[in-house]
Formats: C-alpha cells, structure tokens, sequence
C-alpha cells in the first residue's frame, strides 16, 4: 500500500517537474510586465481608478500566461526584442543626460546627410565641418 502510494507520488512529482521544466519561467520581460503590473496596481489604488486595477490584473495574467507558457521559442523572441528595445532606451537616455551635462561646453546638433549626432566646442564662430559618418561637409556655427 505504502509502496504504490510512493510509486504513484513519485510518479506524480516527475511528471509536474518534466512540465515545469517545459515552461518559459521568468524572463525580463516578464519581470518587467510584472513590475508595470505592480506600479498600475498602486497607481490604482492611490487614484481609485478601477481601469488601471484592471490593467494591473491583465498584466499579472499576461505575466503568468508567459511563465507558464511551452512555447519557448516565440517567448524568447518576444524578451529578445524587449532587450533589445531595453538596452537601446537605455542607452539613448544616458546620451541626452550627457549631452544635457556638457551642453554649456558644447553644441550639438545632426548632419543634415545621415543625421548623425555631432558635436564642437561652443564659442568658436562658424566652421566647416566634416561628418564623421558620411563624411559630408558643411557649415556650422557654435
Ligand atoms: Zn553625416
């Protein structure tokens, strides 16, 4: 008796480990959506406004419905791109704080060819300058 009720927990706990280990788990994006979630869920609470209560529940089932889900493949993609979207946003935020610390010691301003960032030194008058990227020549003043 003993011994069929170990074999059929065993049994039992194996086959809930092969799913689990099926599951996507928890990623950055679902971190991510899971924090939002969080954030919706005060805001609504401080607000009192039910939309974002429920904003803050679907969130929490997109969540889980991610963590839960077999489809690792497509949930890899999407946290890829998530990353991906992450990191350039992050990136982008740091280079206007720096832009926005040094703007005293320089002028910024784009190509008017390929739009690439550039910068020169303020208080130098107008110069010809060469882009770096595309190496197109043009007058700037700063
Ligand atoms: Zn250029």
């Amino acid at each position: 008796m003993l011994d069929k009720l170990k074999s059929a927990w065993s049994k039992a706990s194996s086959a809930v480990v092969h799913w689990l280990r099926r599951c996507n788990g928890a990623d950055n994006l679902g971190m991510a959506i899971i924090v939002t979630s969080l954030i919706a869920l005060i805001l609504a609470r401080i607000t009192g406004l039910a939309l974002l209560a429920y904003a803050a529940i679907a969130l929490y089932l997109w969540a889980m419905f991610r963590m839960f889900s077999h489809n690792k493949a497509r949930r890899m993609q999407e946290n890829n791109r998530f990353t991906q979207g992450w990191m350039k946003g992050k990136t982008e935020a740091s280079q206007a704080l720096n832009r926005l610390k040094n703007s005293r010691k320089y002028k910024y301003y784009r190509c008017p060819n390929c739009k690439a960032r550039l910068r020169m030194p303020r208080g130098i008058g107008e110069k010809n300058v060469t882009c770096s990227q595309c190496r197109h020549t043009f007058k700037q003043k700063a």
